[in-house]
């Protein structure tokens, strides 16, 4: 019998955070059992009780212990805490390993960089993150990726790409890049758990996260009753009044998704005009035709009411039909209000991923997104540090679609190849300079043109 100690997940139908915790004691050779809570009441009862109120899926528990969800199960894999509890943490000093080229996440953007990359014969070493598959993992139905006239799932569209990455050399690994220290070269890359990998060359294709609003009751009810995926949670509030609050593709499409289960949804946008695209945006005016969706144009969520025990109760919103109702909160015809909802999904937007580039001098913008070269020609995803490329929403902050960011994963794999060759020439050159007798001077200017 393995010694190991006894993992449970609860999971439930279509939840993407439950296959990655899956996916992630899979890729740890750790067994577990499944409890698929979803038409189970009881089964459910018993998940919210043994998670402490949590009515959100997966819940994890090893040995008994609640670890908690997603969130909770990757944070402890971070720090390498997980690996202790499960008794396979690897105390020995690891030697630090070199890599070609390191591509810093496994969505669209950094998997076609691996496809391209492992083409070019570059055995690109792929890190997940805590976002294994990326944010198109989040959605079931991606129905504008071209040649899949039916419509495909994120989830299968990520996986047949990391099965496409892998049959072309590329290695994929559960991690976190925590830094990446370019003062000299090879670039030295450290993880969160303390492993270390130095690189020649780097795609950042680390993407964005969930943005949320800093508003009271946030962070007291996340993940009981609010929540940044629609499609994982939405199901767990069947019957009830939903929220979602935002006003892009995101907001439209997690709306859409909800009528299945809401008895109403509501969307509640800032401004008049919605930014998602003219697509979205039909298919709810047709459920607000059905009399499904409700849109609550020019208004803010300012707090959310609940409990832990109970979950959300109701919302504070304030509107104003100048739109941004909170910048005008003094307005006397700012109105504020309570509202009755059973859960609230945010859907505002994301933050770049991009912290672990901090002191490496690539440039970025006030909000952290990677400035590359762009342009006509070679070198579009160059960033300011030669040898780091940008690919995907990382560094796209206005288009942010599946298939541009495997525009640009494809670019960066190109031109970090082309970096890499440049470099190899240079190496070899020097080696038969020095051979030759050749003057330094000569040296130094074929190491400078690998770094044009
Ligand atoms: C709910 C939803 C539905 C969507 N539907 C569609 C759709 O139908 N069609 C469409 O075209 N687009 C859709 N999109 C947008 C699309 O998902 C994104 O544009 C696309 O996933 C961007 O890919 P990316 O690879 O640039 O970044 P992401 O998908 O954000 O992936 C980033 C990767 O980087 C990793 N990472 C982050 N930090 C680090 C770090 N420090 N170290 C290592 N790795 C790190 C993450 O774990 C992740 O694997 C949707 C988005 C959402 C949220």
């Amino acid at each position: 019998m393995s010694d190991q100690p006894r993992v449970e997940i609860y999971t439930k139908e279509e939840c993407p955070y439950c296959e990655k915790a899956k996916d992630l004691f899979d890729a740890k050779g750790i067994e577990y059992e499944t409890y698929n809570v979803t038409g189970d009441d009881d089964l459910f009862e018993e998940m919210v009780e043994r998670s402490e109120g949590r009515k959100t899926a997966p819940e994890v528990f090893i040995d008994d212990e609640l670890v908690g969800g997603w969130d909770d199960t990757s944070a402890l894999d971070e720090t390498g805490e997980l690996d202790e509890k499960l008794g396979i943490a690897d105390d020995t000093d690891e030697e630090i390993e070199h890599r070609k080229l390191v591509i810093a996440g496994t969505g669209i953007a950094g998997l076609t960089a691996a496809i391209y990359a492992g083409r070019s014969n570059n055995a690109p070493l792929v890190i997940e993150g805590d976002e294994p598959g990326g944010q198109l993992t989040l959605t079931t139905d991606v129905a504008n990726y071209p040649g899949f006239p039916e419509g495909i799932s994120g989830p299968e569209l990520v996986n047949n790409m990391k099965e496409q990455a892998r049959q072309f050399g590329a290695e994929l690994k559960n991690g976190i890049i925590e830094s990446v220290d370019a003062s000299s070269r090879p670039f030295r890359i450290e993880m969160s758990d303390g492993d270390v990998y130095t690189a020649d060359a780097v795609i950042a294709a680390s993407g964005a996260s969930a943005r949320t609003l800093g508003i009271p009751g946030e962070d007291e009810l996340m993940g009981y009753g609010l929540s940044t995926c629609a499609t994982c949670d939405g199901a767990f509030f069947r019957d009830e009044d939903m929220l979602v609050v935002g006003g892009g593709d995101a907001a439209m499409e997690e709306a859409t998704f909800l009528t299945k289960f809401a008895d109403t949804v509501y969307i509640a946008h800032r401004r008049e005009e919605f930014r998602a695209e003219d697509y979205w945006i039909d298919r709810v005016m047709e459920h607000v035709e059905d009399g499904d969706i409700e849109i609550m144009k020019n208004t803010e969520v300012t707090e959310i009411h609940g409990s832990q025990e109970a979950g959300v109760d109701y919302v504070t919103l304030v509107e104003n039909d100048k739109g941004h109702p909170t910048d005008r909160l003094d307005d006397p015809e700012t109105d504020e209000f309570e509202f009755d909802v059973g859960a609230v999904f945010f859907a505002i937007g994301h933050t770049p991923n991009t912290d672990y580039l901090e002191g490496t001098g690539v440039e970025m913008d006030e909000e952290g997104y990677l400035r590359t070269q762009g342009g006509d020609g070679g070198g579009q995803t160059e960033t300011d540090v030669p040898g780091i490329f940008g690919a995907g929403d990382v560094v796209d902050f206005h288009y942010q679609q599946a298939v541009t960011a495997a525009g640009m994963g494809s670019k960066a794999a190109i031109d970090a190849d082309e970096y890499l060759e440049d470099l190899e020439r240079a190496a070899a050159s020097e080696g038969e300079g020095e051979g030759k007798g050749a003057s330094e001077d000569e040296d130094e200017e074929e190491i400078a043109a690998a770094d044009d």
